[in-house]
C-alpha cells in the first residue's frame, strides 16, 4: 500500500520478477526436459484464476497454459460464459513440462509450490477454480476418500480467497457428458462472484 495516496502498489513489476526468477529455474529435474517455462496468461488484475497442473507438450512448446486441446475447450467455456483474458487469468501449479505428460511427482509439486503461492498472493483474485482434483488439489487439501464430484457446488477458502473447483477440460474431452456439470460450475462461480 501507498501510505500517501492510500492506492495499491501496482503488481506487475512484481509479477515481471518473479517470471525472471521461474525463466532461469532449476530447483527440479523438469528443468532438464523444458523447452520453455509455462508462467500463465491473462489479466494482472484478474477476477477469476483458474488453477491447472502442469503444461503438457503443445504449452511446453508455445510457453502458454492451456493451448492444446483441453485449452481449446476451456476457451469455450469462458466465451460462453462472457469470461475472457482481459478479465481473468490462467495458471498451471508447475510450470515446467512433467516428461510424456506423466503426473509431476510429489517433489516437484513441492519445488514449485513457492511460485505459485507468490502468484496468487500477486494477482489477487476475487475467486478461484480449481480445475479437476490435482488443479483443485493444489488450493485445497483433499481426502484420498473424497470423490471428485462431491467437492463440487460447494465454496471453500485458500488463504482467504474464495475457491470452488470444476472438471479439468482433459476430462470433459474423454467423458462430454459431464460437459453440463462444468455449466452448472460456471453459473455457481458467476453467482458468487456477483455477491462479493
Ligand atoms: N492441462 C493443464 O493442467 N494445464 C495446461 O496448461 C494444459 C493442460
Ligand atoms: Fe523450477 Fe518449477 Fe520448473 Fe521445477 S517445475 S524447474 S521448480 S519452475
Amino acid at each position: 500500500m501507498d501510505f500517501k495516496t492510500g492506492y495499491k502498489m501496482s503488481n506487475s513489476k512484481q509479477l515481471e520478477e518473479l517470471l525472471n526468477e521461474v525463466k532461469n529455474c532449476k530447483r527440479c529435474r523438469l528443468h532438464e526436459t523444458r523447452k520453455n517455462i509455462v508462467f500463465g496468461k491473462g489479466s494482472i488484475n484478474p477476477s477469476i484464476v483458474f488453477v491447472g497442473e502442469a503444461p503438457g507438450e503443445k504449452e511446453d512448446e508455445l510457453g502458454l497454459p492451456f493451448v492444446g486441446r483441453g485449452g481449446m475447450l476451456l476457451d469455450s467455456w469462458l466465451h460462453k460464459y462472457n469470461l475472457s483474458l482481459d478479465s481473468i487469468y490462467i495458471l498451471n501449479s508447475v510450470k515446467c513440462r512433467p516428461p510424456n505428460n506423466r503426473d509431476p511427482l510429489p517433489e516437484e509439486k513441492l519445488a514449485c509450490k513457492s511460485y505459485f503461492e507468490k502468484q496468487i498472493e500477486l494477482l489477487n483474485p476475487k475467486i478461484l477454480c480449481g480445475l479437476g482434483r490435482h488443479g483443485f488439489g493444489n488450493l485445497i487439501n483433499i481426502k484420498n476418500k473424497d470423490s471428485f464430484s462431491s467437492l463440487r457446488g460447494t465454496l471453500y477458502y485458500y488463504k482467504n480467497i474464495p475457491t470452488i473447483a470444476t472438471y479439468h477440460p482433459a476430462y470433459i474431452l474423454r467423458s462430454r457428458k459431464n460437459e453440463i456439470e462444468v455449466f452448472k460450475d460456471f453459473e455457481f462461480l458467476k453467482k458468487i462472484l456477483y455477491k462479493l
